[in-house]
């Protein structure tokens, strides 16, 4: 009797409370069940949990047939990129994957279909090129690996597409990461796109900075808690604090930020459906053996 309800209710993505859960054996008494169903209890958690669910787009917290459904749906999966580099002492060290990580869910909400957990491994941080601490740089070796392996591995998933958005945007990086990714996506038949996520946002304003107005505008939307202004140093000039555009003290605003997030989010995700509709170009021929000499 109490599995056959059990299983009703869970077929029915009804979870009963934890409280009602008995400790000792791990299940929930049949009497609670029933008692939660009628005080509703039961219903409210099981309706959470399937809204919870329903939102769910993040590759690693989803189950199988969750992924299985998007797959089907819409077979694009889209990939933050960022580094852990330093940006000013006014912000965190993750700056650049943490953008990136909220624009690919924010794309990822609005097509439904897959983001997956950002990839911290930048190469060309501002460990060497200025010497700033705190940097963990990796070798264009290290970095060119990951990405042919994302981009081999989510295509042998099935997937369609892939999207890389690369919050670390150093120009080596960007077209290391894009010259790996194009090549791999062409040996394994799959489309790539790899932006740095300015680039469709240039016409309002922001062209890419460091730790400067936009991205300290664009953190302070995302995770305010992670950016303290307090501690931007005004007796240092911008190269001297490794800041690089305008003031963020004098020009940064939640607003402005909140604002370049919505239409990258919106303009990724149009230009993604666009991408996936195109006819396939791909114009690799796979390397053969010269035949030997007879
Ligand atoms: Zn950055």
């Amino acid at each position: 009797m109490r599995r056959v309800l059990r299983k009703l209710l869970i077929s029915m993505r009804w979870r009963p409370l934890p409280m009602m859960t008995s400790q000792r054996r791990n299940r929930p008494r049949w009497w609670t069940v029933v008692a939660g169903w009628f005080l509703g209890q039961g219903m409210f958690e099981a309706r959470a949990h399937q809204i919870a669910r329903e939102n769910a787009v993040k590759y690693e917290r989803m189950l199988p047939r969750e992924i299985e459904a998007l797959l089907e749906a819409r077979p694009v999966a889209i990939v933050p990129w960022g580094a852990l580099e330093w940006h000013g002492h006014h912000q965190a060290i993750g700056l650049d994957a943490i953008k990136a990580s909220a624009i690919a869910d924010a794309v990822a909400d609005r097509l439904g279909v897959v983001s997956l957990p950002p990839v911290y491994a930048g190469y060309q941080t501002m460990k060497p090129h200025r010497g700033f601490r705190h940097c963990i740089e990796m070798s264009a070796t290290t970095v060119g690996g990951m990405v042919r392996d994302y981009v081999s591995q989510l295509a042998n998933e099935g997937f369609r597409l892939v999207v890389i958005i690369t919050g670390h945007y150093g120009r080596r990086h960007v077209d290391m990461l894009r010259f790996q990714a194009e090549q791999v996506a062409e040996e394994v038949g799959v489309k790539t796109w790899v932006l740095a996520e300015y680039e469709v946002v240039k016409d309002l304003g922001y062209t890419g900075d460091h730790a400067a107005r936009w991205e300290t505008s664009l953190l302070w939307h995302i995770a305010p808690e992670l950016v303290d202004l307090g501690l931007y140093r005004e007796d240092l000039t911008g190269d001297e604090q490794g800041v690089m555009g305008e003031n963020p003290a004098e020009t940064a605003s939640a607003e402005d930020g909140g604002r370049v997030f919505a239409a990258m989010a919106e303009r990724i995700a149009d230009r993604a459906l666009a991408i996936l509709d195109e006819p396939d170009q791909s114009k690799y021929v796979p390397w053969k053996p010269t035949p030997a000499p007879e």
